[in-house]
């Protein structure tokens, strides 16, 4: 039934990391953090239809600032405002986090409502050269609830 499955959920939170849920670098949606607002760039993001878009610079493993969807709401695509205004303007904050951090450890820390988007890295040693942050991609709080309420285990 629903309760237990919900239970079992959360349970399975202390278990799981965020690895296993998270949406791959290479499926998130990103924008340049050079990029103008103008009516092609405002009309892709609506188009794409996530609430929070990671902004990179240089390189798409390299996030380093987040878009609110809400954040377009004033702009004039007539203006060509430079993204960077509006980050600068809004400044939203944005979580970097472990890969083998806990599906547990990561809902309290979307819980205390800094940001409700989580930049997963890993710090990559295997190479010749020094060890640097690889970003392996993004989780939002919907992540981890959809955790908890969809795992099912079967009724008796
Ligand atoms: P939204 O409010 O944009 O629909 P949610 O937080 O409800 O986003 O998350 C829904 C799913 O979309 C989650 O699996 C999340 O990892 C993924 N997601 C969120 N933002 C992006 C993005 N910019 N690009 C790709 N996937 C995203």
């Amino acid at each position: 039934n629903d309760e237990v499955n919900i239970i079992a959920g959360a349970l399975e939170l202390t278990r799981k990391s965020v690895t296993e849920v998270m949406t791959k670098i290479e499926d998130v949606f990103m924008i340049d953090i050079n990029s103008k607002l103008d009516f092609e760039t405002i009309a892709e993001i609506q188009r794409r239809g996530y609430t929070r878009i990671p902004v990179y610079e240089g390189d798409k493993t390299n996030i380093v600032h987040l878009l609110n969807i809400k954040d377009l709401t004033l702009i004039d695509p007539d203006d060509k405002t430079q993204l960077k205004t509006v980050l600068k303007f809004y400044q939203h904050p944005l979580i970097y986090v472990f890969d083998d951090l806990k599906l547990d450890a990561m809902l309290t820390e979307f819980r205390q409502g800094h940001s409700h988007l989580a930049v997963i890295r890993r710090v990559n040693s295997e190479g010749d050269g020094d060890p640097f942050y690889e970003t392996l991609g993004v989780l939002t709080l919907e992540d981890v609830i959809e955790e908890i309420i969809q795992s099912e285990i079967i009724d008796e």
